[in-house]
């Protein structure tokens, strides 16, 4: 079955998703589902992005099926990696989500980050940094949004062109494969043509580099987006020669071979 590999509900700090909306609206759309909230430890900001584990195990255990499975988005950031990585041992997650949310100290979501700051430069610091943390985290079983940059930054061209990162980009899909860790292909900025144009380029040639995994993860914080361009997302990674996959208890399991 395909899998949702990438939502949110209540637990994280910026959603309100009922689990059992989100449940109702997956199986509408025939796939399964995992919840993924944010573990992201001494954020910058007001938000606390973390959550109450035994709390949540103890409401979301019932609701576990061969439809719904449990998993975390950990921030990756060289002063926590010992923090996430105690938070996700030893519980029974299914999958562990890696992702960088904040550089240089700094959430990237925040509009100031950008000020002063000249593109090229940014996104290639941004994409050595993820290698580095990659390399700090062999412990995650996917890593996040690759492009999660391109979703807030304010240049008149966000997306992140493979010719204009090549070494960088290789840089970070080389440190997936080396540490057996899923490249996620998420589908939050599929709504733009261009942005599935230059992710294709990246998924393809991860598949050159020897990457033939990938889960597919909307990013969903509200019903409506859970399984959101799905069938665009499964024709890239065909396309791509990538095979679709999910966890169960960290082990892979295949939705369908390319
Ligand atoms: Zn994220
Ligand atoms: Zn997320």
């Amino acid at each position: 079955m395909l899998f949702d590999n990438h939502t949110h509900t209540k637990h994280s700090a910026d959603s309100d998703m009922r689990p059992d909306f989100a449940i109702m609206e997956a199986a509408d759309k025939g796939i399964g589902l995992v919840f993924t909230e944010h573990y992201d430890p001494d954020f910058p900001g007001d938000t606390d992005f973390t959550f109450d584990k035994a709390a949540y195990f103890k409401e979301y255990e019932p609701l576990r099926s061969s439809r719904l499975r449990l998993g975390v988005e950990l921030g990756m950031r060289e002063d926590t990696v010992d923090k996430v990585q105690a938070f996700a041992k030893d519980e029974p997650f299914d999958l562990t989500i890696g992702s960088l949310h904040v550089l240089d100290g700094k959430d990237i979501y925040d509009e100031d980050f950008y000020e002063d700051k000249e593109k090229q430069e940014l996104y290639a610091h941004y994409l050595e940094e993820m290698e580095r943390m990659i390399r700090l985290h062999p412990f995650i079983d996917v890593l996040g949004h690759i492009d999660y940059i391109c979703r807030h930054a304010p240049y008149s061209n966000p997306d992140m062109t493979y010719g204009d990162f090549a070494r960088e980009i290789d840089a970070v899909l080389r440190a997936v494969i080396e540490t057996d860790t899923t490249l996620e292909l998420s589908t939050k900025r599929f709504g733009s043509r261009q942005a599935r144009k230059e992710l294709f380029t990246i998924y393809k040639r991860f598949y050159d580099l020897g990457g033939r995994y990938v889960t597919l993860g909307s990013d969903a914080h509200t019903q409506d987006a859970i399984g959101a361009y799905f069938v665009d997302a499964e024709d890239m990674a065909r396309e791509a020669g990538l095979s679709v996959v999910t966890f169960r208890e960290h082990r892979m399991q295949i939705s369908w071979y390319a």
